[in-house]
């Protein structure tokens, strides 16, 4: 199949430079009107007015694509850089009981909380794993989405964390999972301390960060990541360290739950073991920001995730303001966010953390992508960029995001070719 395609009769080509894209800067895209964009072997290789096309010095291909936008807006393919899309079971008992005014406390005593999604997880197969997930991905595929993080963290033993990896490694592999998105994992067994360990969380953490398991991680290359939910109720600052720094030594790069319900250290330890992100960042303070900024992690910020629980945003503007790179994610999982489309979650950003469109855009694509350390291929509208793009149908991306109730995609582009088309 060919990775040669010109798009044309684009209405507006926001020019999203690639990331990190410092806060002050994220509200400074370029926008090309009537415009056209050239994809030669999966990369973009011209851009530009569409009048300028006949002098771009660009060479035809004999049996290239090519798409017409109808005047729609073209944007960089959309990046969910924080999610937890392999699970299994449901918790909207627990969905309504929040509603009714029952506590986290109450909730986990009446037999709710993240164990009724390690149960059934634990219970699952691989293959159910598998079979869970990819209607999931194929909606979000759909949506916009080219390239979405997922952690494991529900399994919480040894052997279920590897399945919850091997899944994800099975859904990442064109030839069985989600073909066409480019999926990336995180090893995440410090997300909480299971029942079988109660009280006894540096024992739990001694079996799942136990270095043969962590060779076999790096060994067959089931994660790039590892995170940590550092906070009162999970790990200490001192145990979320001795864990990232061990994961770090095979090959992981840190990443961490940080300041989401309560303030301990956690953006102030993002920056000194050099995370690629700190995220939540609910209780972010000036100590945080300032170690964060040191050290160019990414503020990765999940507005859905509040919405979901009814409770309050985190800082964006603080954030934006202090000139650290802001990106957006899901955090879709059953329990706190059951919201997998990136697109809402965009246009809650904007109306409940009151960062502008072209700051969102920025946040779900290059800086989404530096969270992932992959800033220098995907997210951005650049020459040599890997050509992963959405066309939508609406003229501009400001009314994509006026319109959160609606999907405005209409063609989905992964390096130059169309696998989406609504
Ligand atoms: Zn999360």
């Amino acid at each position: 199949l060919s990775h040669d395609l010109t798009i044309r009769n684009i209405g507006e080509l926001p020019v999203v430079p690639p990331g990190p894209v410092p806060g002050r800067r994220m509200r400074d895209v370029p926008l090309i009107p009537h415009a056209a964009l050239v994809v030669r072997d999966g990369r973009i290789a011209w851009f530009g007015p569409e009048a300028d096309l006949p002098r771009s010095g660009i060479a035809p291909v004999a049996d290239e694509a090519v798409c017409d936008a109808a005047g729609g807006c073209v944007i960089p393919g959309l990046i969910d850089c924080h999610t937890h899309t392999v699970f299994a079971g449901s918790r909207e008992r627990e969905f309504v009981q929040r509603i009714e005014g029952r506590s986290y406390a109450e909730i986990a005593e009446s037999g709710g909380g993240i164990r009724v999604t390690v149960d059934a997880v634990r219970a699952a197969t691989l293959d159910q794993l598998v079979a869970l997930a990819r209607p999931r991905l194929a909606r979000m595929l759909r949506g916009g989405v080219t390239t979405v993080e997922i952690k494991s963290g529900y399994g919480l033993s040894v052997e279920a964390e590897l399945k919850m990896l091997q899944a994800i490694r099975r859904l990442a592999d064109a030839a069985t999972g989600a073909a066409d998105m480019e999926i990336v994992a995180t090893y995440l067994a410090a997300h909480t301390t299971p029942r079988e360990f109660a009280d006894r969380p540096d024992n739990y953490l001694a079996t799942v960060f136990d270095e043969a398991v962590l060779a076999r991680i790096r060994d067959e290359k089931l994660a790039e990541f590892c995170d940590v939910f550092t906070e009162r109720t999970a790990f200490n600052v001192a145990q979320s360290r001795r864990v990232l720094l061990a994961a770090q030594r095979f090959g992981m790069t840190p990443k961490l739950h940080a300041d989401q319900i309560t303030q301990i250290g956690a953006s102030r330890l993002a920056g000194e073991v050099a995370a690629a992100s700190a995220d939540h960042l609910e209780h972010i303070d000036d100590a945080g920001i300032a170690a964060m900024k040191q050290s160019g992690a990414v503020a990765v910020l999940l507005p859905a995730c509040s919405f979901f629980l009814g409770v309050a945003q985190a800082p964006a503007r603080r954030m934006l303001d202090a000139d650290l790179p802001v990106a957006v994610a899901t955090d879709y999982n059953p329990g706190s966010s059951m919201v997998e489309s990136l697109p809402l979650t965009m246009a809650i950003a904007c109306t409940q953390m009151r960062m502008t469109p072209t700051e969102v855009l920025v946040a779900a694509t290059a800086n989404a992508a530096a969270a992932l350390r992959r800033a220098d291929r995907l997210g951005a509208i650049a020459v040599g960029h890997q050509a992963d793009l959405v066309v939508l149908d609406v003229p501009g991306h400001t009314r994509w995001l006026y319109e959160p109730g609606r999907s405005c995609v209409r063609t989905v582009i992964k390096r130059g070719r169309i696998v989406s088309e609504a």
